[in-house]
């Protein structure tokens, strides 16, 4: 409802927008112009042509207004076959091919985006039927982000009905997916038209093209490239590691502030590689960061915390024994996995001491004695299993317990709670949810859309057209001895004796974590999960990280102390 009420408002500012920009108009004429011959209609009186004229699409920028994408000017060869002679043919062949310039023999445009040598050259030997056009391509300014900006290309035949139907000429181009789609109706500029005479004379101005608003989103720049670099790091380092996500959310507004997605891909080079990418069996193009579903392994185990103390099954101070196996069921009787390794147990533990130590023996219990309801209720207030609400496409997931098994055609045991209360059993989250879920955790269980979009500008950046407010979409009220004590336990998963903590020894911030492994159904190797949030008593920033077949999830604590180095290096001041 929010995000429909802002594009709303956001429609209307733009009316506004597109009123102050035919002020400008003039001083952006010289860019936004393209005449080319296949932009000319049909003649509107004798001798002259409507031409129209193709506005510049918004830049995409980041929460600093660091240029990501904009458009830029280039130049094709255009061939008129009635015209070119057979020798001015084979002297633009040979040009082409001694500069390695890659072009298409009987099609009308002959090369794209072509270079000023080459122009050059042409312009001198004024080969027949061999002119020059230019248009609008998106220009890169980022090597990262691919999943996050995405595309634009031309109208498929598929999509065309629906942009007709918004009042697009068919030769615009348009967002394939990424920002670029989900913010189309935003980025596009309004085609203007003028009146041409027959000698090539601008007879006036019909109407004026309109460049369309950029779009800040809430992306840092430097933050994503930390965190696509330590993902890279770590996989690279990682011997049979699949491809992973990493995610970083602002506590308190819901602010994606970099979601990498590894391996990813060079936008500027998509159609290029588009076979070598459609064919990698690690699916570069797949969003994992939004559309990956992975079980949470023990990084679940604080939402069972929370449960058991929301549902006064525990008090901060209970303690349980560890006995090293769990005894309850006559026929399922799962074991710690400090049991299974060493044949010793935890002991006594309160809830804070089990979530460092990741006693599974004790969340067996808790889970034993919530049930998988009011589990997955939990759940779900933390926005596990379903979308985040973030603008472009995610995967929903879905939280273990007897609905899904019987959706997937499954059994589900009394005992199979158990598992669920310690992040294994059929849970189905995305990295951008397990984010999502640890900053709401880190803010006391107020749980904030998801969101890219932090505002729209003006072209050129000056104008702030509007701003997306924070949006709350669930409050758990976490009492504060029930947040102290879940943080607590996880900040000591990074002190002495905590998995995390040789990588966190000499880091000035308190951090809490949770580390995670979960098996991958009949495969010997598991998912690597790590989920944090910093400074822990005042939260600023929530950070999850998912690799497939990454091992145990404490490995990837290096990555995220990349991470948050990169965070507070660029905001903390002393
Ligand atoms: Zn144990």
């Amino acid at each position: 409802m929010n995000r429909r009420r802002f594009f709303l408002r956001t429609g209307v500012l733009l009316v506004l927008t597109a009123a102050m920009c035919s002020v400008f108009f003039h001083s952006l004429w010289e860019l936004q112009v393209v005449h080319g011959p296949e932009y000319r209609a049909r003649s509107a009186m004798a001798g002259s042509t409507i031409v129209s004229l193709a506005a510049a699409r918004g830049r995409i920028v980041d929460r600093n207004g660091t240029v990501l994408v904009s458009d830029r000017l280039c130049s094709n060869i255009v061939v008129d076959e009635d015209v070119a002679t057979e020798e001015a043919l084979l002297t633009l062949t040979n040009l082409c091919r001694a500069r390695g310039v890659t072009y298409t023999e009987n099609s009308r445009v002959f090369a794209r985006d072509v270079d000023t040598d080459l122009i050059a050259a042409l312009r001198e030997l004024d080969l027949p039927g061999v002119s020059l056009t230019t248009e609008t391509v998106r220009q890169y300014h980022t090597a990262c982000a691919a999943h996050l900006l995405g595309r634009v290309g031309p109208v498929s035949g598929e999509e065309w009905p629906d942009y007709r139907a918004r009042g697009y000429a068919f030769s615009e181009r348009v967002g394939k997916d990424g920002a670029e789609l989900a913010f189309e109706s935003v980025l596009r500029g309004i085609p203007g038209a003028e009146l041409v005479n027959a000698d090539g004379s601008v007879a006036r101005i019909l109407s004026p093209p309109v460049p369309g608003s950029t779009v800040a989103l809430t992306i840092d720049l430097p933050l994503q490239e930390a965190a696509e670099a330590a993902l890279a790091d770590f996989i690279a380092a990682a011997p049979g590691a699949g491809g992973g996500a990493a995610v970083v959310i602002e506590v308190g507004t819901g602010d994606i502030l970099a979601a990498a997605s590894w391996p990813s891909y060079d936008l500027s080079r998509f159609a290029a590689d588009y076979e070598t990418l459609a064919a990698d069996p690690l699916h570069p193009l797949f969003h994992r960061a939004f559309q990956g579903l992975y079980a949470p392994g023990s990084t679940f185990k604080p939402v069972t915390a929370v449960a058991a103390l929301g549902e006064g099954v525990i008090t901060p101070d209970t303690r349980i024994r560890d006995t090293g196996v769990f005894t309850a069921y006559r026929d399922y009787q799962p074991a710690c996995w400090l049991y299974r390794q060493s044949r010793t147990t935890h002991g006594l533990l309160n809830v804070s001491e089990a979530l460092t130590v990741s006693c599974n023996v004790f969340f067996y219990t808790l889970g034993y004695q919530l049930g998988i309801d009011l589990l997955d209720y939990y759940a779900g207030q933390f926005g596990l299993g379903q979308p985040t609400g973030a603008e472009l496409p995610e995967a929903a997931g879905a939280v273990a317990g007897p609905e899904l098994s019987s959706r997937l055609g499954k059994t589900w045991f009394e005992g199979s709670t158990l598992a669920a209360a310690i992040g294994q059993s059929d849970h189905q989250f995305t990295p951008l949810q397990l984010a999502c879920y640890t900053a709401t955790l880190a803010g006391g269980g107020r749980r904030y859309q998801a969101h890219l979009l932090r505002a729209v500008l003006s072209y050129d950046g000056s104008e702030t057209v509007s701003v997306f407010s924070p949006f709350l979409t669930g409050d758990l009220s976490l009492a504060p001895e029930t947040l102290a004590a879940v943080r607590d336990g996880m900040q000591g998963v990074t002190e002495p004796g905590g998995a995390a903590y040789p990588y966190f020894r000499d880091f000035p911030i308190p951090v809490a974590a949770k580390t995670g492994s979960a098996q991958v159904s009949g495969n010997r190797d598991s998912n690597a999960v790590f989920i944090c949030f910093a400074p822990s008593q005042a939260p600023e920033i929530a950070v999850a990280i998912v690799v497939e077949k990454g091992g145990g999830g404490a490995s990837l604590a290096g990555a995220a102390r990349a991470i948050l180095d990169c965070y507070f290096r660029n905001y903390t001041e002393n």
